[in-house]
């Protein structure tokens, strides 16, 4: 009788059964094996012992005294106070902006206003390492993240838009010409302080309005600092300033009548709150909100680089970006081997003093988000997701910290899936087909970016065009140039950042 053909037997992968014979084996820390020196960045900040309001070309004591402590995450060190704006400080620094608008800034041909932008990217440049130091005490961040990305692109957003200052006819062709909008009101989160800075004023200045910033409560430091650049590129009087405090604050300068155009950068709430304040007012608003990215990895992805992809999308920053990769949608048959890849990664990241120049992972911004973050964790867990944290990660006594984790078994359904933790976090979700991938990337309310990571170039355009993010990264993530738009679909808001359609905010067409 002739034999029935052997089942075909599935081999899994040469790199998962070496994974799997070496899973019994102790896990080895690389950190342990070889340690790093201590590498501190020694630059001094130059932080003054306490930062006045800057209206007018000055910083000005608030007209009622009062002041609050800038404090580092790191080590739970004051650094700074800080004055805080009340109701009238506000209208201080509107008046003199509308003041400038109306004056000599107005009339400025766009070749000179130009000229100011420029001297403010060199002056930044020249300050990059005091200024990349203060960042990292103020904020947590790692100061290799501050000295090689924040304070760079930073300058690299006013380089941009100096050169457009005197070519606006060219960037909005047609017979209405562009117009400045007048004084903008302008509110930015904590995550990229002077970067953020940066995306607000340099397309503002650049087509001729004045503005009013409120920088985030607990790093305020970058922006004062940076008002005296301002003061040294004698950028006339009044047509930046900034006013300090938390969200109050915020709202005083959404509110105020002075304010033609609303720009905000922060949580989706809060976004909401705001476009129901200037709902019928006139006022024109751009809204860049919260994010929840999914990072996708094909089974043909080169997956060492998409380990690296995906620890860049998520721990950047520790995880407080708006577009991380929060979201990890793995293809099902790599999915064992992806994550066990991932985890001994994460057992190499360095995790500590933000000021040493081989941490990768730096400290929480502050107490109240660490405390976010830690009940978004337990939520998980709760759900029944599996939580993973390298189990060598020593965090330092003092400060605020969280250690880089993972979790698996995660459902669509999940909170740790659809809402924003903002702190390093990952959720592990997985996918069998193409079709399957885009739904649950695209299950979100918002949609600010994705990452797609394939050998495959037609699989990159099909994804891209069904994503529904503002911005695709492609083998590769968290790319950022200042003449490339950013920013979202549904509840990631609305507008653009960057690039000649970022100038479109800040003009109207005559
Ligand atoms: P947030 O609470 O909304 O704060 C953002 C800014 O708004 C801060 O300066 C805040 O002041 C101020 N603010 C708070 N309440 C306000 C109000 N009622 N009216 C006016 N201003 C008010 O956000 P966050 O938690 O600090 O920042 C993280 C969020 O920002 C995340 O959701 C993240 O995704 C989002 N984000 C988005 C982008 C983007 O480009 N789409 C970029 C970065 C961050 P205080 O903080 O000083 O109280
Ligand atoms: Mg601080």
């Amino acid at each position: 009788m002739p034999r029935s053909p052997e089942p075909p037997v599935r081999r899994p992968a040469k790199a998962l059964r070496q994974h799997r014979s070496r899973a019994s084996a102790p896990a080895l820390v690389f950190g342990d094996l070889w340690p790093y020196d201590p590498a501190p960045e020694t630059a001094a900040p130059d932080i003054r012992p306490r930062y006045e309001l800057f209206i007018n070309g000055q910083f000005v004591a608030p007209k009622k005294a009062g002041y609050f402590d800038s404090i580092n995450p790191a080590t739970e060190e004051k650094l700074s106070e800080i004055a805080l704006a009340k109701t009238a400080d506000v209208d201080v620094a509107f008046t003199a902006a509308k003041a400038a608008f109306d004056g000599a800034w107005g009339r400025m041909p766009g070749a000179e206003r130009g000229k100011y932008l420029f001297r403010i990217a060199r002056l930044l440049q020249d300050r990059a390492r005091e200024f990349a130091v203060a960042e990292t005490l103020d904020g947590g961040k790692p100061i290799k993240e501050s000295r090689d990305f924040d304070v760079p692109a930073a300058a690299a957003h006013f380089f941009y838009h100096a050169g457009w200052a005197d070519k606006l006819d060219y960037a909005f062709p047609g017979p209405r010409r562009p117009r400045p909008i007048g004084v903008v009101g302008q509110i930015i989160p904590w995550n990229f302080p002077l970067l953020m800075l940066a995306w607000k004023l340099a397309p503002a200045l650049a087509c001729g309005n004045c503005a009013v910033l409120k920088p985030a409560e607990t790093t305020s430091i970058t922006a004062l600092k940076f008002a005296e650049i301002l003061r040294d590129a004698e950028l006339p009087p009044g047509v930046v300033n900034f006013v300090c405090g938390a969200g109050e604050v915020g709202a005083e300068v959404v509110r105020h009548p002075l304010a033609a155009k609303v720009a905000f950068t922060g949580s989706t709430e809060v976004g909401k709150a705001i476009m129901r304040e200037t709902a019928g007012s006139g006022k024109r608003l751009t809204l860049e909100l919260g994010g929840k990215a999914a990072n996708i990895v094909f089974d043909d992805a080169p997956l060492d680089q998409a380990v690296e992809g995906v620890v860049n999308g998520i721990y950047f920053n520790q995880g407080h970006a708006c577009c991380a990769g929060s979201r990890l949608l793995v293809q099902e048959s790599i999915a064992e081997l992806f994550v066990a890849k991932l985890k001994t990664r994460l057992a190499t990241l360095r995790v500590g003093n933000p000021l040493d120049k081989n941490t990768d992972v730096g400290a929480i911004n502050s107490r109240g988000q660490l405390q976010r973050i830690r009940e978004m964790v337990a939520v998980g867990e709760k759900e029944g997701a599996v939580l993973y944290q390298p189990p060598g990660c020593r965090l330092p006594n003092k400060g605020y910290w969280f250690a880089p984790s993972i979790f698996t078994g995660v459902t669509p359904s999940h909170r740790v899936a659809r809402e924003e933790i903002f702190g390093p976090v990952l959720s592990v979700l997985t996918f069998r087909t193409i079709e399957e991938a885009i739904e649950k990337a695209n299950n979100t309310a918002y949609g600010l970016s994705a990452g797609v990571w394939t050998d495959k170039g037609s699989r990159i355009l099909q994804m891209s065009a069904a994503l529904k993010a503002g911005v695709v990264w492609a083998n590769t993530f968290n790319q950022f140039d200042p003449a490339s738009p950013f920013g979202g679909y549904k509840e990631s808001g609305f507008g653009r950042e960057g690039g000649r359609q970022g100038l479109g905010a800040y003009v109207k067409l005559d």
